[in-house]
């Protein structure tokens, strides 16, 4: 699909039902897309097999129509999608930007620092050659400050080499890495804006840097408020966050916009009511800072 206009997607991991955070991140992407008279396109993120459960994928498509979401175009799934994340890892590698790397899981418990998001890489493996030895494949990551402005967090500036080192990009069994599965399919659903969860945020500057080593556009950001549990834990689908209930979806719609800091009108009756009070008050300037994690100070400008 080619790039027209604005293009916004909903990027679910089918491993659950779709919970209040994910509806959140649904809401604000949707009406962030319309707002602008742009395209909605939902991709199914099914990249890691052990993390899907089995009917969650239908699930949570039924759940958005009982909601009233619309998207457009085929959905896309990332389990078929095998062939397009060979050839970015092809381009990689006759750029001498790939190596595999057999240290374990404890070695590096051991061995690595915190960065911005989990364990930085310490390089152990990164002189070795691309072989047919069974490991997992990690980024050489050039050293240089990844810049962009977020439409919500404002500048963030982030050194990829030390905040997250060389990161993996398939699994020694052979599993996409999520930021390399993302940047092809945001690339190939032509997507413009990206408008999702700041859990994400720090993924952020891992996946411009892979748009320009592939030779992709950079779509536009923001990163949403994370809906916390009482405990201040992101409400996921690992910590048992309960699933929103398709069969009365006006109370959790309105909660969901109220979240975003949208005024809602309390006398709207039905789910088409709902969507054009909520086109009509939509409006990015209203949403709340975020909460939950952040990029550390060194990487917000
Ligand atoms: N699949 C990711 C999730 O459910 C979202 C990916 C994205 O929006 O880039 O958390
Ligand atoms: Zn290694």
């Amino acid at each position: 699909m080619a790039a027209q206009g604005h293009r916004g997607r909903f990027a679910p991991t089918p491993s659950g039902p779709l919970h209040f955070g994910s509806l959140v991140a649904a809401l604000g992407s949707h009406l962030e897309a319309r707002a602008s008279g742009g395209e909605w396109l939902v991709r199914i993120e099914d990249v890691d097999p052990p993390r899907v459960v089995s009917g969650a994928a239908d699930d949570i498509l039924r759940t958005l129509e009982a909601f009233g979401f619309e998207w457009d175009g085929p959905v896309m799934y990332q389990s078929r999608r095998g062939g397009a994340y060979e050839v970015a890892l092809d381009r990689l590698l006759r750029l001498d930007r790939v190596y595999p790397c057999t240290c374990s899981r404890k070695f590096l418990a051991e061995r690595a620092r915190r960065g911005v998001d989990g364990p930085v890489y310490p390089g152990t493996c990164r002189a070795r050659r691309p072989g047919a030895l069974q490991a997992a494949l990690r980024l050489r990551v050039p050293t240089g400050r990844i810049v962009f402005e977020d439409g919500l967090q404002g500048r963030i500036a982030c050194e990829v080499s030390r905040e997250c080192g060389d990161f993996v990009l398939r699994r020694a069994d052979g599993v996409w890495s999520y930021q390399l599965a993302v940047v092809v399919d945001d690339a190939e659903q032509g997507i413009t804006h990206v408008v999702r969860g700041a859990d994400l945020l720090a993924s952020t500057p891992r996946q411009i840097l892979l748009q320009r080593l592939l030779g992709l556009p950079t779509p536009a950001y923001l990163h949403l408020p994370v809906v916390l549990d009482p405990h201040g834990d992101k409400l996921s689908k690992q910590t048992l966050a309960e699933r929103v209930d398709a069969r009365a979806p006006l109370p959790a719609l309105q909660a969901a916009l109220a979240f975003l800091g949208m005024p809602t009108d309390r006398s709207v009756t039905t789910v088409a009511e709902f969507w054009s009070m909520a086109r009509a008050v939509w409006s990015p300037t209203r949403l709340p800072p975020v909460r939950g994690k952040r990029l550390p100070p060194a990487c917000l400008d």
